[in-house]
């Protein structure tokens, strides 16, 4: 059975961005939590958080937990900030046309099948050279699950059906990437 790593980013320490009432950490550790109860729900794969509550982790140690897992794929979650709206995902540099790219291209278009039906702007397929896509040695992607100090996207990002909604579409992102 395959396993999944989902990683919530910051934790503890690092709120990472504050904005509008919620803190990233906040979010990306509900979504985690029910990406992983949709996917073990709705899949035969083995899903772990790189945390479980609200703790400060390392990016190194992000990374390192999967590759000593073996895991099968890696998810970061975030949540942008600096004036922007709408959504963005991250591979790493140059690897747009292997799996990592392939996988991105599913799981973007499907998490964008569910917030463009929210007018939300698609900001395109990224590459960056960020630790967590870097030193992870299988597939990794990092998504930026809109804008926390946009008043229109933390709107909807206080809104639990609005969470749903995301976490399940990626949720069957991943499930269609990996073909599960
Ligand atoms: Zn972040």
């Amino acid at each position: 059975m395959p396993i999944i790593v989902l990683d919530p980013g910051h934790g503890g320490t690092d709120p990472g961005a504050v904005g509008n009432g919620l803190q990233e950490k906040d979010l990306t550790l509900t979504i985690g939590l029910k990406v992983k109860q949709l996917l073990e729900a709705n899949y035969i794969v083995d899903v772990r958080l790189t945390r479980e509550a609200d703790v400060f982790v390392e990016l190194a140690e992000r990374a390192d937990f999967a590759n000593n897992l073996g895991a099968a794929y890696f998810v970061s979650l975030h949540h942008n900030a600096g004036g922007g709206t709408g959504f963005e995902s991250y591979i790493y540099p140059g690897t747009s046309s292997s799996e990592t790219g392939r996988r991105q291209d599913v799981i973007h278009e499907e998490i964008m099948n569910f917030l463009s039906g929210y007018s939300l702007r698609n900001r395109g397929q990224k590459e960056a050279n960020f630790s967590v896509l870097r030193e992870t040695s299988m597939p990794a992607i990092l998504l930026e699950n809109l804008f926390i100090d946009s008043v229109n996207d933390t709107n909807l990002l206080k809104d639990p059906t609005f969470i749903t909604g995301l976490s399940t579409s990626i949720a069957s992102g991943i499930g269609k990437a990996l073909n599960l």
